[in-house]
């Protein structure tokens, strides 16, 4: 049976990127398709300047609304990464596969460490070393697959190259991965920014849709969404990148084609329109499930503890067999 495994951090409140490139499809599809494994990786969230309390509301928060999104913990297993602790027993086997070249060329590696420079911060090591940490995220349970947006395709090809090195050094261990992408919608970007992607740690929200915010607030921000030069509704990322990520997100929204939409429209104001219409219609039930969930937090707890403990069940046996292999001394 396929395995599958992907994540969030609890970096943010979730955004509609998030939903778009991996929610939405863990839950529509993924989960049913094979022995899917979904984790707020909160150690994670621990690379870049963060406050205790906040990623600690972030986590429940984060799996609260994987919940709302529709995964069924009797189908699948969700999971905090911290509450497992094979996730950094096996990272650091692959801190001794990976060389210090290959996550200086992290692209997420340059740009999350310029801006926690000119924010006058320190660039933690565990930023530098977070992809090793997320290729054991991975490796642990030798999943086939995994199901990301656009940006993680780097991190995803590193996954590969450590288990391919691994197991070519030390004999078969690890699943070779492969990232899995929507066809519509894999890098929704900024709408105050059509040329950085929507990423839930951005400083400013005003271009970023949040999975919790209200009808009204959906819609301002789509309508306000920075548009091109010009008149003609085409798809063009390069040309007309604001309007194109309006035409994926119409897309992604109705089940549509976005080549196809755009011979639609005559406006932009009807497309802006119709997607915050279509962006408000596709989070409601999402929002309504999450607060009848934020309820009763005991039962995102039980949830969260069978998930950890199916999840320590799965990874144990293969992170041992790590151990061996590279040459450490069972324990007896
Ligand atoms: P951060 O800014 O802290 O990196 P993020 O919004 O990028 O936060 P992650 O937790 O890094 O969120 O990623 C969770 C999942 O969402 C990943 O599969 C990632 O590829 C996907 N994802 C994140 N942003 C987008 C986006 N703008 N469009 C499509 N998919 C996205
Ligand atoms: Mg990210």
């Amino acid at each position: 049976m396929t395995r599958i495994f992907s994540g969030v951090k609890p970096t943010g409140h979730l955004t509609l990127g998030n939903y778009l490139g991996a929610v939405r499809r863990w839950a529509e599809v993924d989960q049913h398709r094979g022995e899917a494994l979904f984790s707020v990786v909160d150690l994670h969230a621990l690379t870049v300047e963060h406050d205790p309390a906040r990623v600690r509301r972030l986590s429940r928060q984060a799996a609260t609304l994987l919940l709302a999104s529709g995964l069924d913990p009797e189908v699948c297993t969700l999971f905090v990464q911290s509450h497992v602790d094979e996730h950094t027993r096996l990272s650091y086997l692959l801190e001794c596969t990976a060389t210090d070249g290959e996550l200086r060329r992290m692209i997420q590696y340059k740009e999350k460490s310029v801006r926690a420079r000119d924010a006058g911060q320190g660039v933690r090591l565990s930023l530098l070393t977070y992809p090793v940490l997320m290729a054991a995220d991975i490796l642990a349970y030798g999943a086939d697959e995994v199901p990301v947006g656009e940006d993680q395709t780097q991190h995803v090809e590193l996954t590969r190259d450590l288990a391919v090195r691994f197991n070519q050094r030390y004999g078969h261990t690890f699943t070779v991965p492969r990232a899995t992408r929507p066809a519509v919608a894999a890098r929704v970007m900024d709408l105050q920014d059509p040329g950085s992607k929507m990423g839930k740690s951005h400083e400013n929200g005003a271009g970023i849709v949040y999975l919790l915010d209200d009808a009204d607030t959906v819609r301002r921000k789509v309508m306000r969404a920075v548009t091109d030069s010009g008149r003609e509704v085409v798809y063009d990322r390069d040309v007309k990148p604001g309007l194109a990520n309006l035409l994926d997100l119409m897309a992604a929204a109705t089940g549509g084609n976005p080549e196809e939409l755009a011979g639609v429209y005559e406006s932009y104001g009807a497309l802006k329109k119709d997607t915050a219409d279509a962006v408000v219609e596709l989070l409601r039930p999402v929002r309504e499930r999450h607060a009848e969930l934020a309820a009763d937090p005991g039962y995102v707890d039980r949830v969260l503890r069978d998930g950890a403990e199916r999840a320590r069940g799965m990874a144990r046996p293969l992170v041992d067999r790590a151990y061996r292999a590279i040459g450490l001394l069972p324990a007896v």
